[in-house]
């Protein structure tokens, strides 16, 4: 039921009718290639692997899409979405392949992906590759989420090639020649939103509710098959999860970047590491990708966003519903705001008391921190950190240490010590331990170090010229965010951004 579209370098690119995968062939990469890292924890915890099997020179081609495990047969699947508002069609795995599942030892079952391996029926105008930057940030980043404890997909390997890649990194009509790299990453599952979306949008119902049972069996096992109302309990299930892991993000400064609907996973985990940045100086109005002129995907607009896709996700799931279902289902929605609130790590993390938050007064509080953060630009990981660090009496006196700059920068607010008495007034209220313990408890939620942008560039820079050690370095550092580290500090990853961290932008091309 394919329909041939158009043909670029010999590869059909389709409107494909009737269909969630399509077969299709990795394309390897121009060798030498180099396996320039590999997440020791995946290789263990997820794949059962034995560290001495990366030596095993034929690792580096199946990780890459060289050569195939036995009984592969490689998919790229078919899903539409929303881009920035607006229905975009179909658009699909235009340049990953699923290789295949793996059940491990545990019994968790994970896809297994390769991203930038070539072209697909779904790659539209592209190319099918990935470049080093967009590769590296993948891999570090989606690594790093999950030491954070975010809900995450997960990246085993990035191999690095001279195969050439022409890229437009700043979308200023410059293309320069980088090379293509892939990351081989696995998730529970790779459906979105826009999965069901595109079967909604043209009408194959029956391919919806195929595929629609297909994830409640697999993903949503205490979903009973033969409810009535199970697509309700779906979608119940999803908006809890999605406003989950946004107030999850909302905790560690985390915009995502490109929060289209293709791009919102159905098991609600954070995938498709584009141009995300973890906020620095504390901005609502943070938006991490330089492409996105409208600010649509700012920091602070990330919770409505989630919603506005919850809606599509409804919309997709419509014809399926009776009307009942239908209004349940839009109460559901309804409703959203208040579990995004219910759900919200983020009164808990900002000053870390499991009861801190329950209060009226609690969101004063922190709305108080936020906005003298916001007035002096003070950084908002090493607030949060540093508000751990110091003992109570030490920031009712005001004066800090150069290390704690990001609380140096804070109180030079002329309310800083105001909000400092109604901290201590509400940590007085509710807490009998001593400073140790408070701090021992807020150190295990506020990280020291997240993967920021002039980090992450760092690295990039050397592994352009084929030099990993500080793609290592970060690996290594953002395994145990919470853990202060001397290698880390030596390499300046808690001290403040350097200044030319300020100049750096990221936009789409990746
Ligand atoms: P994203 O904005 O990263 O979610 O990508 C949107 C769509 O563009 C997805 O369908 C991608 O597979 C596709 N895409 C992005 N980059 C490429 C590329 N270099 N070649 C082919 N398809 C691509
Ligand atoms: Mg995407
Ligand atoms: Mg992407």
């Amino acid at each position: 039921d394919a329909l041939p579209l158009d043909e670029v370098d010999g590869n059909v690119i389709r409107t494909v009718k009737r269909s969630v995968f399509s077969e299709s062939q990795p394309s390897p990469l121009k060798e030498p290639l180099t396996l320039a890292a590999v997440s020791q924890d995946v290789l263990r915890n997820i794949l059962d692997l034995n560290e001495s099997v990366i030596q095993n020179e034929e690792f580096v081609r199946c990780v890459s899409g060289g050569k195939l495990f036995p009984g592969s047969v490689p998919l790229a699947h078919r899903y539409g979405g929303h881009q920035f508002g607006y229905w975009a069609g179909q658009l699909g795995d235009g340049r990953a392949h699923l290789l295949g599942e793996y059940t491990n030892r545990k019994g968790e079952r994970w896809e297994v992906q390769l991203k930038g391996s070539g072209k697909t029926p779904y790659s539209r105008s592209g190319d099918g590759r990935a470049v080093i930057r967009s590769s590296v940030r993948e891999f570090l980043c989606s690594e790093a989420m999950h030491f954070l404890g975010v809900p995450t997909s997960r990246a085993l390997s990035l191999v690095v090639s001279e195969e050439p890649v022409w890229r437009d990194p700043f979308y200023n009509g410059s293309v320069i020649k980088e090379r293509g790299a892939v990351v081989l990453r696995l998730a529970k599952s790779w459906f979105r939103i826009g999965s069901l979306e595109i079967l909604t949008r043209t009408g194959e119902l029956d391919v919806l509710r195929t595929l629609l049972d297909f994830v409640i069996k697999e993903h949503f096992k205490s979903i009973g098959t033969n409810d009535p109302d199970k697509y309700v309990v779906f979608f119940s299930r999803v908006l809890n999860e999605t406003a989950h892991l946004i107030a999850h993000w909302m905790s560690v400064g985390f915009a995502h970047g490109v929060c289209n609907t293709d791009n919102f996973s159905l098991l609600s985990i954070t995938f498709d590491y584009g141009p995300f940045g973890f906020m620095e100086s504390y901005d609502p109005n943070f938006v991490p990708n330089t492409s996105d002129d409208e600010g649509r995907y700012s920091i602070g607009a990330q919770a409505n966003v989630g919603l506005f896709n919850l809606q599509k996700l409804l919309e997709a799931l419509k014809p399926l519903l009776t009307s009942d279902q239908l209004s349940q289902s839009q109460q559901i929605l309804r409703e959203y705001p208040q579990i995004y609130h219910q759900r919200s790590h983020f009164t808990v993390s900002v000053v870390d008391f499991k009861e801190l938050g329950n209060e009226e007064k609690d969101s004063y509080v922190i709305a108080f921190l936020l906005k003298l953060m916001e007035d002096t630009g003070a950084d908002f990981t090493m607030t949060f950190r540093q508000l751990s660090e110091v003992t109570l009496s030490r920031l009712q006196k005001g004066s800090f240490a150069p290390s704690l700059w990001a609380l140096s920068d804070l109180s030079s607010h002329k309310h800083f010590r105001d909000w400092v008495q109604l901290y201590l007034q509400r940590l007085s209220r509710i807490m009998s331990d001593s400073d140790e313990e408070r701090q021992h408890r807020m150190q295990g939620v506020n990280p020291r170090y997240v993967l920021r942008n002039w980090m992450a560039e760092s690295a990039i820079r050397k592994a352009e010229k084929n030099d990993y050690s500080e793609v290592t370095l970060l690996q290594k550092t953002l395994m145990e965010p919470f853990m202060e580290q001397e290698e880390a500090e030596r390499a300046g990853y808690a001290s403040k951004p350097p200044s030319w961290a300020q100049q750096l932008r990221v936009s789409c091309s990746s």
